[in-house]
């Protein structure tokens, strides 16, 4: 008898230590905030259920003249890690950094050591070079790559499941982007005017042809005078598509497809900004196959 509950002591404290280890490691969490939902959706590839992740922007606002929330202040303030893209775009992160005043804070920029397009083929004037880079997959890659070595420092025991998660990611990726270069490969006529200057990556990548932006700075309305060279840019160079996105006036693009009789498609650059672009992947397919529809 003795023996029985002796063992019986055992087992049951031996169960109880699980359960608090096991508690124990679900608080110990890393919590990570990301600026963007893309941004979310990488940490959540490669962290998988060992990170904690927030987006800071649902995918329905404009990276550019977004204001942070007192929420915002408060995840930062908790997070150990903070992940943005940087090169400017997240014209409001610094200070939404400063405010939180969180000293543990590890603050990765994911856009660092990429290959940027700037001059006039950016349209972000004043800018660094052009921010937009997580719409090249390659360059999506490096950005994974900054993301996959901040959880691994963060949690080095986790190092071996965030690289293998990065493999299966970077497979993923590969057949997207294969698959977009699928649905453009019988379009000829590949010129497009673009609402706000975000696509120049994605362009190159699937050679498209960017004619002109509607916006010169980023979260500015055009001048009327800009509108109508806009116009016969359109015109003389034969340009079908306007690209507009959910996140801007459709006024501008609006007044140009009445004049030219140039087509408008609504893309998005975040994931979550239209029905169907959940993810980054899906997103990014979602593009390849309304481009295809629209240049037809
Ligand atoms: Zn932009």
């Amino acid at each position: 008898m003795n023996y029985l509950y002796r063992y019986l002591a055992i087992v049951l404290a031996s169960f109880m230590l699980t359960v608090n280890t096991t508690q124990a490691l679900a608080i110990q969490k890393i919590k990570v905030v990301a600026t963007l939902p893309f941004l979310e959706d990488f940490v959540k590839n490669i962290g998988g259920d060992r990170i904690e992740v927030k987006s800071l922007l649902s995918g329905l606002e404009s990276e550019h003249t977004y204001t942070p929330k007192p929420s915002d202040i408060a995840a930062v303030k908790e997070a150990g890690v903070i992940i943005k893209v940087g090169l400017g775009l997240e014209v409001w992160v610094d200070s939404l950094i400063k405010n939180a005043s969180n000293n543990r804070l590890v603050v990765v920029t994911t856009s660092n050591g990429i290959p940027l397009v700037r001059g006039e083929e950016d349209g972000h004037e004043g800018h660094l070079g052009n921010p937009h880079v997580w719409l090249d997959p390659e360059r999506a890659k490096i950005m994974i790559r900054h993301i996959t070595e901040a959880l691994s420092a963060a949690d080095p025991a986790g190092r071996s499941i965030y690289l293998s998660n990065q493999a299966e990611y970077f497979k993923k990726i590969d057949r997207m982007h294969k698959r977009i270069e699928d649905t453009l490969r019988p379009i000829t006529n590949r010129k497009i005017i673009t609402h706000h200057p975000a696509w120049p990556y994605f362009a190159q990548r699937f050679k498209l042809q960017i004619v002109d932006n509607i916006q010169i700075q980023p979260g500015t309305e055009p001048s009327a005078r800009h509108i109508v060279d806009m116009i016969g840019k359109v015109k003389r160079e034969n340009v079908r598509v306007i690209v507009s996105e959910p996140q801007l006036n459709p006024k501008v693009p609006k007044i140009i497809a009445d004049e030219t009789g140039a087509r408008i498609v609504v893309l998005t650059p975040m994931p979550g900004g239209l029905p169907g672009t959940g993810s980054y992947i899906e997103m990014m397919e979602y593009t390849g196959e309304q481009l295809a529809a629209a240049l037809r």
